[in-house]
C-alpha cells in the first residue's frame, strides 16, 4: 500500500515550545512560494528585520532570523563573537547555560562557569565575582528565560556588571520574547537569539537575532575566520543586509511568511499588551494549580509567566498523566528536563497558547486525569479558582 499523505491531530499545545499556531500564520504559510531573491520577497525581508527590532526593542540594522531552530542561533552567536582562546564567563541554572558552554568550547574558547540552583535566577553576586577573578574575560552569557525551569533572570543587572568589565553581553532570549519584556537596546545586550515558536507562536525553524555595532566590529576585525560557513554573519549579511542582495542560501520561503505574520499580529497587539496578557494568564492559571493542591517550583518573584514548573503530586506517574492528556484530552505539556526530569510539569502558556481558553482547558484535562489516577488533590475546584482570579484582573484594570 502506498503511503498517504500525513493529516496531524489539532492538539492544544502547551508545553516548552512549540506553541500553538493561530489559524491566520497558518494560512499566511500556505501562500504562494516566490523566489528568495524576488523584489517582493525581499521587501518583505525588510519588514521582518523591522518588525523584529520591534520585538526585540533594538535599532541594530543587523537584526534577522537565521534559517534554523533557536539553537543555530545560538550557535550563531558564539561562532561569530567567540575566537579560538577566548575567555566567556557562562550562567548555568538549567539545560539551556550547558549548551552555551558546549558552543563557547567547540569555538575553541575556555568556560568560566557560574553554576546557580536549576529553578533560580542568576545571582549578580556571583557574576560580578566571576569578573573579579576573570578580569580579561571578553563575553558574558546567560539565559534571560530558562525554559527547563521557569526561572526568570534579571537581565539589567547581569548585563550591567558585564559592561562595567567591558565584555561582551550575550544573551538567550528564546522564551522572553513576545512574553516578558526583552529591551536589547536599554539593556546594553550586544548579541541575542530567539526562537520563533514560543511566545511568537509562529511554526519552528526560524531564530531571529541581533548584533550590535560593538559586536559587529568585533566579528568584522576577527583574526580567524568563523569556523561554520553556514552562520558566518559576514556572509549572511550579503543576504539579509541592506545593500544589494546575493544568493547565501535558499531562505526558508514559506516559514518566513509565518514569521511576518505572527511578528504582525504582535505589532498590532504592542509588546505592552502581549506582556500583560501573559501575566494575566499566568495568575490565573496560578490560581488554578494552587487551588488543585500543586505548588511551583520557582519563588514569585523570579516565575517566568509564559512557563509554569509546577511539583507532581507524589505516587503519580507523570509521564503515564501526560500520556493521557495528550491522548484523551489532545493536550501537550512539558515533561521535567536533566535534574528536574520525574520532579515538574512545564506548562506553558505563550503566545496563542496564551489565553483563557487554554488556561481552563487544561486544568480541566488535568484535574479529570489526576482524579482518575486517585492523585492527591484537590478535584472540581481548579476551573473557578482561575476564572475568579482572572476576574479580579480584569476588574483592577
Ligand atoms: C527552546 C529553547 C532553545 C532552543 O531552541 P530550538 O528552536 O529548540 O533549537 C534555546 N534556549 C532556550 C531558552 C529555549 O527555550
Amino acid at each position: 500500500m502506498a503511503i498517504q499523505s500525513f493529516h496531524p491531530p489539532k492538539r492544544v499545545l502547551m508545553g516548552p515550545g512549540p506553541s500553538d499556531v493561530s489559524e491566520r500564520v497558518l494560512q499566511a504559510l500556505a501562500r504562494p512560494t516566490i523566489g528568495h531573491l524576488d523584489p517582493l520577497f525581499v521587501a518583505m525581508m525588510d519588514e521582518v528585520k523591522q518588525l523584529l527590532q520591534y520585538a526585540l526593542q533594538t535599532k541594530n540594522p543587523m537584526t534577522l532570523p537565521i534559517s534554523a531552530p533557536g539553537s543555530a542561533g545560538m550557535e550563531a552567536c558564539f561562532v561569530n563573537l567567540v575566537e579560538p582562546g577566548d575567555k566567556v564567563i557562562v550562567c548555568q541554572n538549567g539545560v539551556f547555560g550547558g549548551r552555551m558552554k558546549e558552543n563557547v568550547e567547540r569555538a575553541g574558547g575556555i568556560a568560566v562557569m557560574i553554576e546557580d540552583a536549576w529553578g533560580t535566577a542568576v545571582d549578580p553576586n556571583k557574576v560580578a565575582e566571576a569578573f573579579k577573578k576573570n578580569p580579561d574575560a571578553k563575553i558574558f552569557a546567560f539565559v534571560h528565560a530558562e525554559t527547563s525551569t521557569g526561572a526568570l533572570s534579571d537581565a539589567r543587572t547581569l548585563a550591567q556588571i558585564a559592561k562595567q568589565h567591558n565584555a561582551l553581553v550575550i544573551m538567550d532570549c528564546v522564551t522572553s520574547v513576545g512574553g516578558t519584556p526583552v529591551l536589547l537596546d536599554e539593556w546594553q545586550i550586544d548579541a541575542a537569539y530567539s526562537g520563533t515558536q514560543k511566545c511568537l507562536s509562529a511554526p519552528p525553524g526560524l531564530s531571529p537575532v541581533s548584533f550590535s555595532q560593538r559586536a559587529l566590529d568585533v566579528i568584522k576585525t576577527r583574526k580567524h575566520k568563523v569556523q561554520s560557513w553556514f552562520l558566518d554573519m559576514n556572509l549572511i549579511m550579503g543576504y539579509w543586509g541592506t545593500g544589494k542582495r546575493a544568493y547565501h542560501h535558499t531562505a526558508p520561503i514559506n516559514n518566513l511568511y509565518g514569521l511576518h505574520e505572527s511578528l504582525v499580529m504582535l505589532q498590532n497587539e504592542s509588546l505592552e499588551k502581549a506582556w500583560q496578557r501573559h501575566r494575566d494568564h499566568h495568575l490565573a492559571l496560578r490560581a488554578g494549580i494552587e487551588a488543585m493542591g500543586l505548588q511551583f517550583i520557582v519563588k514569585e518573584q523570579d516565575r517566568l509567566p509564559q512557563l509554569n514548573a509546577v511539583t507532581i503530586p507524589d505516587g503519580v506517574d507523570e509521564a503515564a498523566v501526560r500520556t493521557q492528556l495528550l491522548n484523551d484530552h489532545n493536550l501537550e505539556i512539558g515533561a521535567g528536563l536533566g535534574a528536574l526530569a520525574g520532579k515538574i510539569w512545564r506548562i506553558g502558556l505563550m503566545g496563542t497558547s496564551s489565553s483563557m481558553w487554554h488556561v481552563e482547558y487544561c486544568l480541566n484535562a488535568l484535574d479529570k486525569v489526576l482524579g482518575k489516577a486517585g492523585a492527591k488533590i484537590k478535584t472540581g475546584v481548579a476551573v473557578d479558582s482561575a476564572k475568579a482570579a482572572f476576574g479580579k484582573l480584569a476588574k483592577a484594570s
